[in-house]
């Protein structure tokens, strides 16, 4: 078999506007907000990969990630939880990002990593070292980045700490361990549900990720509802600069721009409508 046939349309797409697209942050960002019109963009080109925080999203959630690989800090009353560690250079401008916002990194609790591969569990270490939070993912994930697990989660289990619940799902497809979380996120008075999909796209071309994958989507379209908030591991599927773009220019009494409940519906089906045709393109062509 000729070595590319599995090689999926979406992966041909992105390889392309990797070759198309100029190398600078401006364009990257005219070319998600330009995609906002019609389809959800596609992969942002790493080679603009960039700091990209912090950004306030909700009176308890900040964006800290890069322009490709999101990181979150959530803040509760009894401490901090970051979401995903990045790597290299970027956990440090994450950890920065953290005390430009007045907060101390000494009290981040929780680190909880949605999966395994290295632009999210890279940093482990060096957060842990900085703060001596405890480290989270999922048992599968733990094994996928060689590491020795520490706090380790699974479907249905769920972190209080003050006022803030996390509740976990482990949605693989992307890895064989995903970890997604949903929890509450605070506007003023108003509280909405959050939820972030660890890994929602397969990167490999073999059948058993594509079937996982859309079996994870279905148990969270089976499972989920009242989700008015779409937060993802990567900022382009969830258009978040976007929304952050929206959010800064708001005036008092608008709509939060990331309280979109029809989009995470929207973004589930899309999930699941695309992953169904990857599956029978690979299947045909085997
Ligand atoms: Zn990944």
């Amino acid at each position: 078999m000729n070595k590319f046939a599995g090689v999926s349309a979406r992966v041909l797409i992105i390889l392309l506007l990797g070759l198309a697209l100029p190398a600078s942050a401006q364009d990257v960002e005219h070319k998600l907000s330009a995609a906002t019109d019609g389809q959800r963009p596609a992969d942002a080109n790493t080679e603009t990969q960039q700091f990209a925080g912090p950004i306030k999203l909700f009176d308890n959630l900040y964006y800290i990630g890069t322009s490709f690989v999101s990181a979150y800090l959530l803040v509760t009353s009894d401490g901090l939880i970051m979401i995903d560690a990045l790597y290299e250079g970027y956990t440090a401008e994450a950890l920065d990002a953290i005390r430009d916002l007045g907060f101390d990194p000494a009290d981040i609790r929780y680190l909880l990593v949605t999966h395994g591969h290295q632009d999210h569990a890279g940093g482990i270490d060096e957060v842990r070292n900085v703060s001596g939070a405890k480290v989270a993912m999922s048992a599968a994930d733990w094994t996928l980045a060689g590491l020795m697990p520490e706090l380790t989660y699974t479907d249905g289990d769920a972190l209080a700490l003050g006022d803030t619940k996390i509740h976990f799902f482990v949605t693989p497809g992307h890895t064989k361990g995903v970890l997604s979380m949903q929890f509450t996120v605070r506007d003023g008075t108003t509280n909405h549900q959050a939820f972030l999909f660890g890994g929602h796209n397969v990167t490999s071309n073999n059948t058993e990720d594509f079937a996982a994958l859309i079996s994870s989507v279905q148990k969270l379209q089976g499972s989920l509802s009242n989700i008015e908030v779409n937060l993802t591991s990567h900022p382009w599927a969830a258009l978040i600069f976007q929304r952050a773009e929206l959010l800064s220019a708001r005036k008092p009494g608008e709509p939060h721009p990331f309280v979109d409940g029809a989009d995470f519906t929207a973004f589930l089906a899309e999930r699941l409508e695309s992953s169904r045709q990857s599956l029978a393109k690979l299947g045909s062509s085997q």
